[in-house]
């Protein structure tokens, strides 16, 4: 059987169990910006054929996320990697023929996951050291160097206290306080 076959066979054994089914899920999804049209997906699949993140990972299914959604699975959602790896270009949005904004309907998964504890790993560790520092990433004094060294101005002071007022008003550091499940993938795991 080649690859394409088994995947085929793999998906048509694939069972959506409707007793899972989060009605309330559905509500909130197109009750958000962006979530309004998640009902008119008909699987054409474009989004997928955009996706440049799909390309990279076979796993990743913007098509399948949105059906997900319709379906109101919320649980396996929120315990997938996937709702994190949107890199939000846009293209299945440009590209979807029924106006459905799978990028939006993603962030706004990830967001109620957020809401609820759930996080990826990447996404708690950016946002524990734009709390601390101010800074996605602290930059290695080696890099500042270098920057010295062909001539590339300093890089700006953070103001921390300033962006720590703001992010008070956001729950932010209450939110990553409240984390209950960090999700990571096998490869995170096995790097550890
Ligand atoms: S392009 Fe639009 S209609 Fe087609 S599968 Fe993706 S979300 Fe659904
Ligand atoms: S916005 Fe996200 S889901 Fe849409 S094409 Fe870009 S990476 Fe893929």
């Amino acid at each position: 059987m080649t690859s394409q076959e088994s995947e085929a066979t793999s998906r048509r054994s694939d069972k959506i169990n409707l007793t899972k089914t989060d009605k309330s899920f559905i509500k909130s999804l197109e009750n958000l910006p962006g979530g309004e049209a998640l009902k008119l997906c008909y699987q054409c699949g474009s989004c997928i054929s955009s996706c440049p993140v799909a390309q990279f990972l076979s796993e990743y299914k913007p098509a399948q996320i949105v059906r997900m959604a319709v379906y109101g699975l919320k649980d396996e959602l929120f315990a997938s990697r996937n709702i994190w790896l949107c890199s939000t270009c846009y293209a299945c949005l440009e590209r979807c023929p029924e106006g459905v904004r799978p990028a939006d309907i993603i962030r706004a998964i990830a967001n109620l996951a957020f809401k609820e504890g759930i996080v990826h790993i990447a996404f708690k560790e950016s946002a524990t050291n734009i709390v601390n520092t101010g800074k996605m990433f602290e930059v290695p004094e080696i890099r500042k160097k270098k920057r010295e060294k062909v001539g590339l101005p300093k890089l700006p002071e953070v103001n921390i206290d300033e962006v720590q007022k703001l992010l008070k008003s956001t729950g932010l550091e209450e939110r990553l306080s409240n984390v209950k499940k960090v999700i990571e993938s096998s490869e995170e795991k096995k790097s550890e």
